[in-house]
């Protein structure tokens, strides 16, 4: 695409954006397989290595492919924003969101989070990150007063960490509201963007520093392979310092799950907005169902979150979660009758996925613990996928 040109719609930087006309003029940007990068003269290498010149030398700090699923995804993230950003990509959601802690916070230092949170960024933050000397706050970051007082009476809190809507209870947090308190002490925010996709809402609007993504699910949209980002407003910050632990982690992503990323991306808008329309109606009919307890969909009115979501997000997404009245097996039973939809667990597919915490991805957390967040035996979890509504309903209604 010419530089030239400025792109109206988002559905079109989700085409276009990043891509590089091909030296070889390949339509679609290649899978650069290669490990290292040539110089025409030791003269270039050694400009390479100084930084002098600009260009590729050795893929666990660049590849082509990379840069353009980088610049597309950073693009989207700032789309229409006014804001530049950089995005570097790594082998998964967790490495990304690592980086995110390691390359901002050193012994000392606090997060300030919400209770429901991802289980693996749960887990760096509960059991990993205090080995370290970096600690973790957890709390309902609804609560907007006591959350500026917990701050304002700590001033070893250096970041606060957003993931909204939150992995599996569905919860949202205000982006805008908690962005103004944070900023007032000074803190980094950044915001899990996995739920929403930028399609949805864009978490550079409100004034965050940082996004990241599991990549694996909604831009990605198929399934096909795990992958994360660390997208970041600070650019020079993002080259030196977010580069650097991510070249000594090794933590980067690989030419051919980045070229799969590429693909998946450009159907983002249409994608979503399918999921959303079709996890609207699929929510209205659960909640009407007898045998479902209750419903956990961001755009329908009884959720607590609603307002936030309407006020942050374009549509509500493709995520919900349902409370069956049958409890653990009646969670069991649901899922073995299933004939079209899909029994698993992640996300972001345009396949139905559904998946069942308390015999499966929470097995093993004690039900005391897990009903805390909210995760009793009968929720069930649930990616409404982008086939026709009456296939997916027509499941679930024979299963239930
Ligand atoms: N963030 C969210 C909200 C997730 O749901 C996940 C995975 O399910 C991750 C991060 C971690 O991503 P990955 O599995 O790609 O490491």
């Amino acid at each position: 695409m010419n530089k030239n040109f400025s792109l109206k719609g988002f559905g079109s930087a989700a085409v276009h954006a990043g891509h590089q006309h091909d030296p070889r003029y390949a339509h679609q940007t290649p899978i650069y397989a290669t490990s290292t990068y040539v110089y025409d003269t030791a003269e270039q290498g050694m400009r390479r290595f100084s930084g002098q010149e600009e260009g590729y030398i050795y893929s666990r700090w660049g590849n082509p492919t990379f840069t353009e699923a980088e610049q597309r995804i950073a693009a989207l993230e700032t789309f229409q924003l006014n804001i530049e950003a950089k995005g570097l990509l790594h082998s998964s959601g967790m490495a990304a969101i690592s980086n995110l802690f390691l390359s901002n916070l050193k012994a000392g230092d606090k997060v300030l989070t919400h209770f429901s949170l991802y289980g693996g960024s749960d887990e760096i933050l509960s059991k990993l990150l205090p080995d370290l000397g970096i600690k973790a706050a957890i709390v309902d970051l609804r609560q907007l007063d006591k959350t500026e007082d917990i701050i304002r009476n700590d001033k070893t809190i250096k970041m606060m960490y957003l993931e909204t809507p939150a992995n599996p209870t569905i919860q949202c947090v205000d982006i805008e509201e908690l962005t103004k308190i944070a900023k007032k002490y000074n803190l980094i925010v950044a915001c899990d963007n996995t739920f929403a996709s930028p399609y949805l809402q864009q978490p550079f609007q409100y004034g965050v520093d940082f996004v990241v993504h599991s990549t694996t699910k909604f831009l990605n949209g198929h399934g096909t392979a795990i992958g994360g980002i660390l997208i970041g407003k600070d650019i020079e910050f993002m080259k030196k310092r977010s580069a650097k632990v991510q070249s000594l982690l090794g933590s980067n992503s690989n030419p051919f799950d980045a070229f799969l990323l590429i693909q998946g991306i450009k159907t983002l808008e249409v994608r979503m907005q399918r999921h959303c329309e079709n996890a609207m109606k699929v929510a209205q009919f659960l909640e009407q169902h007898p045998a479902v307890n209750k419903v956990n969909y961001a755009g329908l009115t009884s959720h607590p979150d609603y307002a936030i979501a309407k006020k942050q997000m374009k549509h509500a997404g493709g995520m919900l979660s349902f409370e069956l009245k049958k409890g653990l097996q009646g969670g069991i039973d649901f899922m073995n009758k299933l004939k079209m939809c899909v029994r698993t667990v992640s996300l972001g597919t345009v396949d139905t996925l559904l998946s069942h915490p308390a015999s499966m991805s929470h097995f093993s957390v004690p039900k005391e613990q897990r009903e805390k967040y909210g995760i009793t035996d009968g929720l069930i979890r649930m990616n409404v996928g982008i086939e026709n509504s009456e296939d997916i309903i027509a499941d679930l209604e024979q299963a239930l």
